[in-house]
């Protein structure tokens, strides 16, 4: 391809992730944009779809593998492959309102409800821009911080803020795919929503098909270029926090069953929206409980995204340990307790402290020496999988970590790793140390061998294998690669959209 303004190359790039802990060598890196970065425009999706497909197609010609990356927020190393190329999409952040033509008049969807988004929009730009006292829609769910892309969101199956919501991949009602000769509009044959005309408009060809719909949501960057995504919003909600410290014992109902009678949260009668207990590993006797309550939004309410702090309690764990690092930069090896002491002090919103989506979760800053881990169980088994995590951190007494359990609802990919009904996320987090890494590594090994059903978060330090991904995904493992064959048929397209990674664990097949 002849030389582009609107990509920037750079030839032998060292790639490095969010965190730092991850470096690999590529052969090139390419960063593209939009054409006019501050007017949205369909005309100008379809030439930046031109310019990313170009790309893929260069890269089959000169035979190097191939992957898009978001804001490389993922602890492992799933947006990269070494000597390849990593194509970096956080730049194209346009968003468009959907016109009441261009919804399938069957769908029974508002327009009002849809929002059209390209693929490096972070999530905290979707919130402001749904938030506005003109729009009034919100995000039903995302992850504790928002500044991942919506297509590395998806792309890993993120979760975090709901209990009663999936992943974000829940909230995709179709999405944009690009391969080297193809440009796809893929929307689920079970509910479709836009016309083939704005199929069209993006310059692509509406497939409505429940599998590869279901493949595409969670696509680990293995079936092209996601280059959009139909959002499903809700009405704007307020939320209101509170952190409190509980008893162990006095949560298990809560832990193991989403069942709050008795749990010692502020209102039992309420079903809370977000639940979260952050559990020190050396003594587990206090639940650090954070709890969020959901109301709606009065129409006039003005966000203030001001508000956000870098140490806001009991929502991030691999931000706040950033934050730790930072106050505590000499006592790296003791930073988890002196988090837990001086991060999670009970506090609670005063009763009118209601914010928004947006102002709730915050955006991170970069640091060093963050480890994190999530494993997803079934609810039910939750104190039994923390006991086994727990047996195991006595191997690993040095370890400076905290267990933390978060909540989502089975979720719709066939590949979306919180694919329990309903499921727990137990995050191993904290400071990057040789004695965190073993214990994240001999975590998997004691919940494998004590028979538990678990998968671990694709963007997150794990030690997937070929058994575990098929013993965590049964049958969905031979239906994702029928379903890749579908999307790309020609079998060195699927080699280039793959990784070691991917080969090792048995999703190149
Ligand atoms: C501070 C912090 C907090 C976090 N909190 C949470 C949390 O609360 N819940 C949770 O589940 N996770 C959490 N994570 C993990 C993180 O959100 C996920 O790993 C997420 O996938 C990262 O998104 P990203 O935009 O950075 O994508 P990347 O990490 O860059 O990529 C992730 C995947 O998406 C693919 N991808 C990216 N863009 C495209 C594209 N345009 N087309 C095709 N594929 C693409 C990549 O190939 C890769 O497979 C957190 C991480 C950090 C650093």
């Amino acid at each position: 391809m002849p030389p582009d303004a609107q990509i920037q190359t750079e030839n032998n790039f060292l790639w490095v992730n969010h965190h730092f802990n991850i470096k690999v060598p590529i052969a090139k890196h390419l960063r593209v944009h939009n054409e006019s970065p501050t007017r949205a425009t369909m005309s100008g999706m379809r030439a930046t779809a031109a310019r990313l497909q170009g790309i893929i197609a260069d890269a089959l010609t000169a035979g190097v593998q191939i992957r898009a990356c978001g804001s490389r927020w993922s602890f492992s190393d799933i947006p990269v492959v070494k000597n390849g190329w990593v194509v970096e999409t956080a730049n194209l952040d346009w968003t468009f309102k959907v016109s009441a033509n261009d919804v399938d008049l069957g769908s029974g969807t508002s327009a009002d409800d849809l929002y059209l988004v390209q693929c490096g929009t972070n999530i905290s730009k979707i919130n402001e821009r749904l938030e506005t006292k003109s729009r009034r829609r919100a995000l039903r769910t995302s992850g504790a911080s928002n500044g991942q892309t919506i297509a590395g969101a998806i792309g890993t199956g993120v979760h975090g803020s709901s209990i009663d919501v999936g992943g974000m991949e829940s909230e995709v009602a179709g999405i944009q795919l690009l391969t080297a000769t193809q440009n796809l509009w893929i929307e689920p044959a079970r509910a479709p929503v836009m016309t083939a005309n704005f199929a069209a408009k993006l310059g692509a060809t509406l497939v409505r098909d429940n599998a590869k719909f279901d493949a595409a949501i969670v696509s680990l960057g293995a079936l092209g270029i996601v280059h959009s995504v139909m959002l499903r919003g809700t009405g704007r909600y307020l939320l209101n926090s509170s952190l409190l410290h509980i008893p162990y014992g006095q949560l298990q109902g809560a832990l193991n069953m989403l069942d709050f009678r008795g749990s010692g949260l502020p209102d039992q009668t309420r079903r809370p929206y977000f639940f979260q207990v952050i559990l020190d590993p050396h003594k587990m006797d206090i639940g650090y409980t954070t709890v969020r309550y959901k109301e709606l939004c009065p129409p006039d309410y003005e966000a203030d995204y001001n508000l956000k702090s870098e140490a806001e309690p009991g929502t991030d764990l691999p931000r706040l340990i950033a934050s730790a690092i930072k106050m505590f930069p000499d006592l790296r090896d003791t930073a988890a307790s002196l988090l837990i002491q001086s991060e999670l002090k009970v506090r609670s919103d005063r009763p009118h402290e209601w914010r928004l989506p947006g102002e709730t979760y915050s955006f991170t800053s970069a640091r060093e020496g963050i480890a994190s881990s999530g494993f997803a169980v079934p609810i039910a088994q939750v104190t039994n999988a923390l006991d086994i995590l727990r047996a195991a951190f006595q191997v690993h007494r040095s370890a400076p970590v905290v267990f933390t359990c978060r909540y989502a609802q089975k979720s719709p990919g066939i590949l979306s790793f919180t694919r329990f009904d309903p499921c727990c996320v137990i995050d191993i987090d904290g400071i990057d140390t040789p004695a965190a890494r073993k214990l994240i590594t001999l975590a998997a090994a004691r919940l494998e061998a004590a028979g538990m059903p678990f998968t671990q978060h694709w963007g997150k330090m794990n030690d997937l294998t070929k058994a575990r991904v098929r013993q965590g995904y049964a049958g969905n493992v031979d239906r994702w690669n029928q379903v890749r064959k579908l999307i790309l048929p020609d079998a060195a397209e699927r080699h280039a959209f793959s990784s070691p990674f991917l080969d090792k664990v048995g999703l190149n097949a």
